[in-house]
């Protein structure tokens, strides 16, 4: 399957220029969609996007093609900051033609690395409040004229859909990075400043640049972390952006994510 999708707009996935079903959908509703080679449509839908990413996308994306989070980043994406938040955030390029930059003849060249906006295509998703609390998301179908994975006869609920995508472990990697968007956002009148907003690209980003900032400095001078825990954020790179999150909710609303060495 080809997937793809709209966009992400605002992270929390807000499909611009896309005619969206405004029904929501609940995680046992149901819908029919299959997309594979064969459909007529077959990467239509991979042009004339939106797609913002999460940090863990660019994680996955960036080490499918072997490069590191600050090439791909400048190879690749650009920063836009959103008005709701004052946040930076990152946007795929896509080709003058329109095209995004890993559509093939033979569908997405990292579709194993895909970004989360493109696993959930044909879905759409918000969440309303922390991504801790249970039921917090919502979804709606977006249905554009050009698809046919609609006239197929696969059927599947949100839950079913979210699971064969592998969404959840997306879920996973970025709840606490939801977390401080969702907290931004309550915060409409707190504009954060250039050191914040420095701060907030690279703990959530740039994780090749986070990794010296760490490891490379008095870091541990500073934050009281356990030898284990230093073990392994150096040796797993998803638990280093785990951690870059903890951090971030630590230096930007003071949440005792973390906590400083006595002087
Ligand atoms: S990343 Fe892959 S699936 Fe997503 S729009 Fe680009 S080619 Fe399509
Ligand atoms: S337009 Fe729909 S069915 Fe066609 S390739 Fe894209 S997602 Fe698949």
């Amino acid at each position: 399957m080809s997937q793809k999708k709209n966009n992400m707009e605002d992270v929390l996935s807000n499909i611009k220029n896309a005619p969206i079903d405004p029904k929501q959908l609940a995680p046992d509703s149901k819908f029919r969609f299959k997309c594979h080679k064969d459909v007529p449509c077959f990467n239509k839908c991979c042009s004339e996007l939106d797609i913002f990413l999460t940090p863990y996308d660019i994680l996955r994306m960036k080490n499918a093609l072997n490069m590191t989070s600050s090439e791909f980043l400048d190879k690749y994406t650009e920063t836009v900051i959103l008005e709701k938040t004052q946040l930076p955030f990152i946007r795929l390029k896509m080709e003058e033609s329109g095209q995004c930059r890993f559509v093939t003849e033979e569908g997405c060249k990292i579709y194993t690395d895909r970004p989360l906006a493109c696993r959930y295509y044909p879905l759409g998703f918000g969440v309303m409040q922390s991504s801790k609390v249970e039921g917090s998301d919502f979804y709606f179908l977006i249905q554009e004229d050009h698809c046919k994975g609609f006239e197929e006869e696969s059927e599947w609920n949100v839950q079913e859909w979210r699971d064969d995508q592998g969404i959840s472990d997306y879920d996973d990697m970025n709840k606490d990075w939801v977390d401080i968007i969702i907290k931004k956002k309550a915060n409409p009148d707190m504009s954060p400043d250039e050191r914040s907003k420095n701060l907030f690209f690279l703990g959530s980003y740039d994780i090749d640049s986070f990794k010296p900032f760490v490891f490379e400095s008095r870091f541990f001078e500073v934050f009281d972390i356990t030898e284990d825990e230093i073990d392994l954020i150096k040796n797993d790179e998803d638990e280093l952006l785990r951690f870059a999150q903890r951090w971030l909710l630590f230096v930007l609303y003071k949440e005792p994510t973390m906590a400083l060495k006595e002087a």
